[in-house]
């Protein structure tokens, strides 16, 4: 439920809210906007009696949140959330986001010379997995601890915000230490545990879609961030599941329209796992784009032909950079550009040696 306060609503009458609230045993969020204030009401699961905040002073109007999640709900912001991961890397606004890498750390050679061929082609952020989910436990599982170190030297190199993977409640303290965003994979979209636990960490979130989740499985995975706290999530589409063998997944384009009617939350488009296939990756990170994803994450790596993990559908470095190309000119077509590299005074320096 949102209680919208008066345009001139005073703190006393902003505070009475809030306290009605508590009193009725859920929690309060006051929103100031522009113009006014919302407060939102958490905690319930359906509908609430709102007669007694109804009648208060300075109550405008009550708004009851029809879809099951309520803070990632477009009817409970309507303005898009901005997500930023370093100054000019932002997800949500008019940019679009390039985050390319390889899918694992592998080696400090490695991971730097990836971070600067994907930043020489215009990427604004940097992957790599340290920890691996694998579907095998035998498969390389990522170099962990050190991995991250190497991610790190290799922000310092470059400039760019990191993006890793969390496995674990005791793996996202540790790569909210080294990373600017915390992703959360297809396989632990419902771990809710692990989604509450990065909801009370303050750093951004990339939560990707699971192979067998619905639309609104993601939002409501979403709402469990959010309800701790966290607003700071990127939601990203990265194929589901289908019967068809000629694809490792079924890249949902529609999904990204879908979440950004139902969501101010921006969505990405993971069209190398998405796809399985290098050569597809290409033209569907292209369709990502045209259909209004606020970013795309693609696979690249130095040498595919060698990598640990998801070689396959990795881009060789010169057909990333066509790609930027080709998204730059996708983005201007639909009123959007690719957010530039975030500045970068060189390695050794202030603004290198950051974290
Ligand atoms: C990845 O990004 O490397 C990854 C494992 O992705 P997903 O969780 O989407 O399978
Ligand atoms: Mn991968």
């Amino acid at each position: 439920m949102l209680i919208v306060m008066e345009n001139h609503a005073t703190r006393e009458q902003i505070d009475r809210v809030v306290k009605t609230i508590e009193e009725m045993g859920y929690s309060a969020r006051p929103m100031p906007g522009e113009t006014r204030t919302t407060v939102g009401l958490v905690g319930n699961d359906g509908r609430v009696d709102s007669s007694r905040v109804e009648s208060l002073p300075g109550v405008a109007e009550v708004i009851h949140v029809s879809k099951p999640y309520k803070q990632v709900s477009r009817e409970w912001k309507e303005k898009n959330t901005i997500v930023s991961l370093a100054p000019g890397v932002e997800f949500g606004g008019t940019d679009i986001v390039i985050i390319a890498g390889p899918c694992s750390v592998e080696s400090e050679k490695q991971i730097v010379e990836a971070a600067r061929v994907v930043r020489a082609a215009g990427a604004g952020a940097l992957r790599g997995g340290a920890f691996k989910p694998r579907s095998s436990p035998y498969s390389f599982q990522g170099l962990g601890k050190p991995g991250l170190e190497m991610l790190a030297l290799a922000r310092r190199e470059t400039g760019l915000p990191v993006v890793t993977e969390a496995l674990d409640e005791e793996g996202a303290h540790l790569v909210a230490e080294y990373a600017d965003c915390i992703q959360i994979g297809a396989r632990n979209m419902q771990n809710y545990s692990l989604l509450r636990a990065v909801g009370r960490i303050n750093k951004p979130v990339l939560l990707k879609r699971g192979m067998a989740a619905t639309i609104t499985d993601l939002l409501m995975s979403a709402e469990y961030i959010l309800a701790e706290g966290n607003t700071q999530v990127i939601l990203c589409e990265r194929g589901i599941r289908s019967f068809d063998t000629l694809t490792r997944n079924l890249f949902d384009l529609t999904a990204i329209p879908i979440v950004q009617k139902l969501s101010h939350l921006p969505i990405i488009g993971d069209p190398s796992h998405g796809t399985g296939l290098r050569d597809k990756v290409i033209p569907m990170a292209r369709a990502a784009v045209a259909a209004g994803a606020d970013g795309v994450i693609v696979e690249v790596h130095p040498d595919p032909d060698h990598a640990l993990s998801d070689g396959g559908q990795s881009l060789f470095p010169d057909q990333f950079a066509r790609l930027v190309t080709e998204l730059r000119a996708i983005s201007s077509a639909i009123g959007r550009d690719v957010a530039p590299a975030p500045e970068f005074a060189g390695a050794g320096t202030a603004a290198g040696a950051r974290a």
